[in-house]
């Protein structure tokens, strides 16, 4: 298998699985909460389809500012392209609550708030995003290229996804970005206070005991 390593970004891509940490440390280190150790962390699946015409490299760019905008959350993002044309074996699992599937849609779907990027579907069976490629290419800027768009977009969603429809007035959750926080790149600042972080970490809890559960 091919690795391609990153290492500013400290992000290990592999041809279909991408692992993405922060942490220096690697790995071994990257699920164990470091504010009670050796307690793990919740692991999420995010399973990524985009169109053939969507360049996997911006994906996987986008994949990246998504985790970043995350990283402040106690919870493990794996992230899956599932569109190569050999896709890991994960991508065929069965979908479960872990499993959180965003697709990148050439269109705005008609029933989409009127400038969203994205939107979020619950079912019984795990939960989707989907995101929108045209308005994504229509809002990008020098300063703000299209994977930060799409990682942006990715992340608001995912956090949707674990906490129901809730916004926040500034950062990533907010209804609306400004231009200011677009182009300016905040890291891992997702505006979400503590207690909203800690529902976001308790919800992705929920769901890996529950998958867990489901499975034996
Ligand atoms: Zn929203």
């Amino acid at each position: 298998m091919k690795i391609l390593t990153l290492a500013q970004r400290g992000l290990v891509i592999s041809s279909a699985l991408w692992t993405i940490t922060s942490a220096p440390g690697g790995l071994q280190a990257r699920n164990v909460d470091p504010h009670l150790p050796g307690v793990e962390r919740p692991q999420l699946e995010v399973r990524i389809f985009r169109l053939p015409s969507v360049p996997e490299g911006i994906v996987k760019l986008a994949a990246a500012e998504a985790a970043r905008q995350l990283q402040g959350l106690l919870v493990t993002f794996d992230w899956l392209d599932c569109s190569t044309p050999v896709q890991a074996p994960a991508c065929q699992a069965p979908l479960s609550l872990k499993v959180i599937t965003i697709r990148i849609l050439p269109h705005a779907l008609p029933n989409a708030t009127e400038a969203g990027l994205g939107m979020t579907m619950w079912s019984d069976t795990g939960t989707s995003a989907a995101l929108f490629y045209d308005r994504a290419m229509a809002l990008r800027r020098p300063n703000v290229p299209l994977q930060r768009l799409l990682g942006l977009a990715m992340a608001h969603e995912i956090v949707h996804v674990l906490l129901s429809g809730d916004h926040t007035d500034e950062g990533l959750m907010a209804a609306r970005w400004s231009t200011e926080y677009l182009a300016t790149g905040h890291s891992g600042y997702s505006g979400l206070s503590r207690a909203m972080e800690a529902a976001v970490e308790s919800e992705a809890r929920r769901r890996v005991s529950q998958a867990a559960f489901t499975r034996n």
